[in-house]
This record gives structure tokens, sequence and C-alpha cells, in this order.
């Protein structure tokens, strides 16, 4: 037998379900030279104790302090790498001003491969500093840059998706930040996506390229059928946004007379390596497409809140079998960190299922059943992201990779409210989930490789 290339002692949360929460105490993880959680050894079990006595002291062996946890790595499946630079600006105009006041000009800047050199190392390193060892990133229009971002999460160590963003309607595109036309933003598409498939190659934890139409009112027709027809080419994923807003969704039922839903499949989008942005506005059979197909919902509660005019019944679209992940999307989200996301899915679920309007009564007020737990959001930005991605990510069990972050709750800054030696772990896990700040985790590892950690106190 090969030996481990690293072995942790110490007590990890995992979902076991969308509703359960699996609490691994006192585990050893053993982790092999791929990356991958090769086996996992409950103290109970035989063989524990051997294993123990053959690891600890060594090198290799790692057992984790009294008041340290260990969660899977966070999987952020909407960010848009660019908007970093106006993170938390801007997040009180309606979608379409912000897009044209605000974002265009800032993503249009990014032909200068300096700019964005600073700009995408910053927002890697944030997101792997928040406990993101995946994301699935909206670069620019520009293949040059997009293919920077790409190596960045590279080199990094970060497992990035990345796409070049296509938008080449004139009618909803400004003239200084489109695709020339079709044939040019299929061209570099293209050839982005050959081009991050041979630096894949090289890359411990795997980049991917994603086929990439920022959304159906920025890409014309022919456009959206050659995108289809790439991601099927190369069997690629496919990222877009999906009835989002009132605005945008009811702009796709002028142009096509059916929803995004429909509209994307009939153009080839909707494929089990596909996933979509928001879908607030998905109705019975939108969502039963994208179950049928395999497409995947990004919930981005935050953005929600600012952009999407409603709250999306996430529990609903759940009990309809439609994967379901988290996102940030930096920047119509402010917060680079999916631990705030977390705790927005919970609340804006809430106010769902219990409403808003005092001037209703309370049978009127909301939309019953709505309401998701901690556990489930959890889910969403873990087991139900990688789910999402088809990749063997967001849990923490064997045949999996070792994409963890190490949660320290005895921190003398940013202490959290543990009180009991023997407190009962799921209380701990839900003051993790509510509390943790970005100072609380410790060490990220992403396919058994440390990519991030903190030595402050
Ligand atoms: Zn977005």
């Amino acid at each position: 037998m090969k030996p481990y290339t690293r072995v942790f002692q110490g007590t990890a949360f995992t979902s076991q379900s969308p509703k359960e929460i699996q609490i691994l105490k006192d585990h050893l993880f053993c982790i092999n030279e791929d990356g991958m959680i090769e086996k996992m050894i409950a103290p109970e079990d035989k063989g524990y104790q051997a294993l123990l006595d053959a690891y600890q002291g060594t090198e290799n062996f790692q057992r984790l302090d009294e008041g340290q946890y260990l969660l899977p790595g966070f999987i952020d499946l909407h960010v848009h790498a660019p908007q970093w630079a106006q993170a938390g600006t801007a997040l009180d105009i309606p979608l379409y001003e912000w897009l044209n006041t605000y974002t265009f000009p800032i993503e249009s800047k990014f032909s200068d491969l300096d700019f964005a050199k600073n700009v995408y190392e910053d927002v890697v390193s944030a997101l792997l500093a928040n406990g993101t060892t995946t994301a699935l990133y909206f670069a620019t229009v520009h293949k040059e840059a997009s293919l920077l971002l790409a190596e960045i999460c590279a080199e990094k160590g970060q497992r990035g998706l990345v796409g070049k963003v296509v938008m080449d309607n004139p009618d909803q595109t400004p003239e200084y930040y489109r695709d020339a036309d079709t044939v040019s933003a299929l061209a570099d598409t293209e050839e982005f996506i050959l081009a991050v498939r041979e630096l894949t190659k090289r890359t411990k934890q795997g980049v991917y390229p994603v086929v990439t139409p920022r959304f159906i009112p920025s890409c014309t027709d022919d456009t959206l059928k050659g995108l289809g027809e790439l991601a099927a080419k190369y069997d690629t994923y496919v990222q877009s946004h999906c009835s989002e807003s009132d605005w945008e969704h009811g702009y796709v039922q002028d142009r096509f007379h059916k929803n995004d839903a429909f509209a994307l499949n009939d153009f080839g989008l909707l494929r089990e390596k596909s996933v979509m942005a928001h879908c607030n506005f998905l109705n019975d059979d939108d969502a039963g497409l994208f179950a049928e197909t395999g497409t995947a919902v990004c919930h981005c509660p935050i953005s929600n809140a600012y952009f999407a005019n409603s709250v999306i019944p996430i529990a609903r679209f759940h009990s309809k079998g439609v994967e379901i992940g988290l996102g940030s999307d930096i920047s119509g989200g402010f917060s680079p960190g999916l631990f705030d996301n977390v705790r927005q899915a919970v609340m804006s679920s809430r106010m769902l299922e219990d409403g808003v309007d005092t001037t209703l009564s309370a049978e009127e007020r909301g939309v019953p059943n709505s309401r998701i737990t901690i556990n489930e959001a959890f889910y969403l930005a873990t087991a139900g992201g990688g789910e999402s991605l088809s990749l063997p990510i967001g849990r923490i069990a064997e045949k999996y990779v070792w994409d963890v972050q190490l949660i320290d709750t005895t921190l003398e800054t940013a202490k959290l409210p543990i009180y009991d030696a023997n407190e009962d772990l799921n209380d701990i896990f839900q003051k993790i989930m509510y509390l943790v700040r970005p100072e609380n985790i410790r060490e990220v590892w992403v396919q058994g490789e440390q990519v991030h950690s903190r030595k402050d106190r």
C-alpha cells in the first residue's frame, strides 16, 4: 500500500443530504497524492489506532487543535471577476442602469492586461481567503484577459471555471464594449476553450473553460446558436443569467414569446454542465426543463435583494429535483464570502415565507413552505455546488477531493461564543455558520494542497 501524502485528525462537518448534516467526530482523513480523500476512519473503526501510531509525529500528520473544525471548501457558482473592482458600489440603481453606467465601463478596461492582472490576482486571493475553493467565473469579452484569469486560478491553486463573456447584440451593448460580430465572438470562444484545455493539463486542481453568453439580451440569435454548438462540440460547461429580474424576464418574452429557459434550451445551452444564475422567475415548466436537462440554478441571495425584484422559491425548485448551488454574484452581491450568502439565503427564504407587507393579513402575506434551514443553505454552498458542476467536490467523503477550510473558533479577535467543552456539535456547527468571519478561516486546502493560511491571532 502506498503511504498517504497527508493524514488529518479532527472533527468535520459535511452534508449528509440537503437537510441533514453529518458530523465526523475525531476522524482520520487520509489524503493520497492525487489530493483525494482515499480513506476516512472513525475512532471506533478497526485500524484507527494503528494508522494513528504510524503517522502521528511525522511531518505528514496534522491534528486539529481544540476548537478547530473542518468544513468542505465553498463552491461559488457565480462570480464576475472583473466586477471586484466595483464591489460595494452603486447598488441603489436598477440592473439595466447599473450595467450601462458602472459595469460595462469597468469591464471594458480589461483590455489592459496590467489592470486585469491586478484585479484578478486580488479577487482569486480574496475568494480563497473566504474559503471558496472552486469558483465559476465570468471574465470579460477579452480573450487574453480571460485566459489570464484562468492562469491566475491555476497558479494560486483555486479550481477555476472561467468564461470569456460573449455579448454582440448592438441593440443591447455599448459600442466600446462588445464582440465585433458573431464570427469573431465564436472564434475567440473556441480559441479560449482550446487554450484553457491546454492549461488544465499542467494544473493539479483543474481549470475549465466555460461557454458564457452574458445573457440573452446581449447576444444575437446566430451567436447563441453557435455557442450551443461549441458547448456540444467540446462538452464544456455553460453559464449565463436566466429569468433574473422583471426587465430581463420581460425582454426575453418580447423577443422569443417564451421564457428564458425554453429559449436557452432551443439554442442548446441547457445541458448537464450548465449553470444559470438567479432564475428567480422560473415557472414550474421552466423548472421541469431544468431538472430534465440537468441544468443547475445558481442562487445569489445578496445580489437578488438588490436586483432581482423578488425572492427565489428555493424550497419549491428543490422539491422539483432541480440542482441548486450558491453564488456571490460579485458585484451585484457585495460580499466575496459564501458565509454571508448562506446567511442571506436563509433570511430571504424566511421573508418569502412570512411575507413583508404588513397591510396584508398574516394568511395573505407570505408564500407557505418557503423557508430553508441553515443546513440547506450550507448544502447549497457545498454539496449542491459540487452536484451542479458534476465534480467530486463539496463533501468530506471518500473519493471526494480534499478541498477544505479549517475553522478556528477560539481566535482572540473573533472568538465564537462556545463555553461548554461538551457543547452539542450541531449547535457548534450553527454557530460556525452564522458567526464565522474570514479571520476564523485559518487554512484552505484545494486538491490536497494548502493554498491559503493565516498566522495572525
Ligand atoms: Zn451575474
